[in-house]
């Protein structure tokens, strides 16, 4: 195969040059042709608009907003919006591929989105908030669509400007359009069980990947960093299927009890306290310490990055499920692999969330709404039915889980565009 090569591994990659990396390997594992490859690499469209806001204080400012369709081959295409100062078109373009390849990875029937704008949320007010969000969605009205490109949140956003979003699409249009995205409060149409989702599916993952190790919940600890949604909710069923969670972290620091944390208490904690700080059921170690404790679950469900060269060799736990999106560095990934330790890829572990969004969007366009059980029921199948698929690919290809999940990702979209065409 000619395709150039990434970048050479550094001591220190960011999630997007790992994520590279990965689909290169796993394109060159399938044996993927050079124009698939390239096609796959670059993304369908990319949209960059000004968005001049009257702030409070009567001055006109104007952000940089992005949104990138990384692949429609599949089905409309589904990714967050971030608000953040850092926003650029290369992350946005990356993070928009991530997309495809995690909603390809459980089978749901969308391409891969992302966009942003480049702001600081937390110095601006809601109105300053709405007005650059609604500037946004008419910016954005030929790419957006029920049927088109469908955001949701991401960092810095939230069910609010999905609200407003909804609003302003739907009044463009002339016809009310929730289906335009999904991560909607629940009485403008949102889906019971979407919160649980993420931390839902962390679980149904380390459930699955426990039985083929043969591990017993009920003998087994478990160490959670992050005890924002994905965090707090996985420790919660972890700990409800018998795991004895021994340590949970968040940005204040990391609590151990050796005995289990009581983890109702912990959620209890930061409701009245906003973060663990204080938390009395743990004694305090670091974030760097949770890592490498001597535990047999290990659920990274915080920030990217927190697994890398330096510290992959001393983490003790038999299995890693990835809660949050790019914890580990790709030149990590040997360390794991050769220490045997096995590890649910972010791309499968975390998948939950956007499955909950596509019944959403199912949801929207019924005009019929699912009960919490029956929404919790299908997306535990679409997770366990992803988990067997990865894990079949895995022995069949004799590759990592991770690797895996990208060659059933990049082989589904690969097949089904050369069905389409290439043009
Ligand atoms: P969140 O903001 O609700 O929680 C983040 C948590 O991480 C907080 O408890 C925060 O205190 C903690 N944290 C921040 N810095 C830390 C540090 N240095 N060490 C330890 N903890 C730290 O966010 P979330 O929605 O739970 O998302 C967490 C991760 O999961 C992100 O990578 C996100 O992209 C990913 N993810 C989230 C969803 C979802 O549905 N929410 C879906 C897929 C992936």
């Amino acid at each position: 195969m000619k395709y150039k090569e990434p970048a050479p591994i550094v001591d220190k990659l960011n999630p997007l040059e790992s994520m590279m990396e990965r689909f290169h390997e796993a394109s060159r594992i399938l044996g993927l042709d050079e124009s698939t490859y390239e096609a796959l690499k670059s993304p369908e469209k990319s949209v960059m608009v000004s968005l001049p806001v009257t702030m409070d204080d009567g001055n006109t400012k104007v952000f940089e907003g992005f949104r990138v369709v990384h692949s429609s081959k599949l089905g409309p295409s589904k990714g967050g919006i971030r608000y953040a100062p850092s926003v650029h078109l290369d992350e946005v373009k990356a993070l928009a591929a991530w997309m495809t390849w995690k909603c390809a990875v459980v089978g749901i029937p969308y391409g891969g989105a992302k966009g942003g704008i480049n702001c600081d949320p937390r110095s601006m007010s809601q109105g300053e908030l709405e007005r650059l969000t609604r500037t946004f969605t008419t910016a954005m009205r030929d790419v957006f669509g029920p049927e088109r490109d469908i955001p949701a949140p991401d960092m810095g956003t939230n069910p609010q400007t999905m609200a407003w979003i909804m609003d302003e699409y739907s009044k463009l249009a002339g016809v009310a359009s929730p289906a335009v995205v999904t991560g909607k409060p629940l009485v403008l149409g949102g889906s019971l069980g979407r919160v649980e989702a993420t931390g839902r599916g962390v679980m149904v993952s380390t459930r699955s990947a426990m039985a083929k190790l043969k591990m017993n919940p009920g003998n087994s600890t478990c160490a959670v960093q992050g005890f924002g949604n994905v965090g707090s909710i996985s420790a919660k069923l972890l700990e409800m299927q018998g795991l004895s969670i021994t340590a949970i972290s968040d940005v204040s620091g990391a609590y151990y009890n050796k005995n289990g944390i009581n983890i109702d208490e912990a959620i209890e904690y930061v409701a009245q306290n906003k973060s663990l700080e204080g938390f009395k059921g743990g004694d305090i170690i670091t974030n760097d310490e949770l890592l490498e404790l001597d535990v047999d679950v290990l659920v990274p469900a915080a920030l990217e990055d927190q697994i890398t060269v330096k510290n992959a060799d001393k983490i003790k736990a038999k299995l890693i499920v990835e809660g949050a999106n790019g914890p580990t560095a790709s030149n990590a990934d040997k360390i794991l692999n050769e220490k045997g330790i096995l590890v649910v890829p972010d791309i499968l572990a975390n998948a939950g969330g956007v499955s909950v969004s596509y019944f959403e969007w199912v949801q929207n366009r019924l005009g019929y709404f699912w009960t919490e059980e029956r929404v919790n029921r299908r997306a535990d199948r679409i997770m366990k039915q992803a988990f067997d698929n990865v894990y079949a690919a895995s022995k069949k290809y004799k590759v990592s889980m991770r690797t895996a999940a990208y060659i059933v990702a990049i082989d589904k979209v690969a097949s089904t565009s050369k069905l389409r065409g290439i043009f």
